[in-house]
């Protein structure tokens, strides 16, 4: 927990959100951005604010990440026409939120390598 994160205000309740899922590794919420008719946010419970402070262990709660993305593409019937999972890590990578978490993009055909 980080007092000034977002995510983790989201989290504890502080902040007013509607929480899609929720599991003993991530919750999901809905990006208040979309950039496409489903956009999720796939975020660890643990405060981590970015990828670099995971430690060299393999962390076990990325596969738990992983599989809630699965289940939530499914949930928003984009599993089979396809979607993005995306991670924003650092200044270069676009991060604006430093809470680690990862973005699920479906519902339209995706071009290139950007967000849009
Ligand atoms: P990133 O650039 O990967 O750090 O993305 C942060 C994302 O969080 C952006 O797409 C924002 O639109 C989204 N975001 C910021 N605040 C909120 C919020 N309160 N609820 C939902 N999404 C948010
Ligand atoms: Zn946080």
């Amino acid at each position: 927990m980080a007092d000034d994160c977002i995510f983790c205000k989201i989290r504890n309740g502080e902040i007013p959100s509607e929480i899609l899922h929720s599991d003993d590794d991530c919750f999901v919420i809905r990006d208040i951005n979309p950039l496409a008719p489903t956009h999720l946010l796939v975020i660890p419970n643990r405060h981590f604010a970015q990828l670099s402070e995971l430690g060299t262990e393999p962390n076990p709660a990325f596969a738990g990440i992983f599989a809630a993305a699965r289940a939530m593409a499914e949930r928003e019937g984009v599993a089979d026409s396809g979607y993005r999972l995306i991670i924003n890590q650092g200044i270069d990578g676009g991060q604006e939120v430093m809470h680690l978490h990862m973005h699920l993009l479906g519902g339209k055909p995706l071009r290139g390598l950007g967000l849009g």
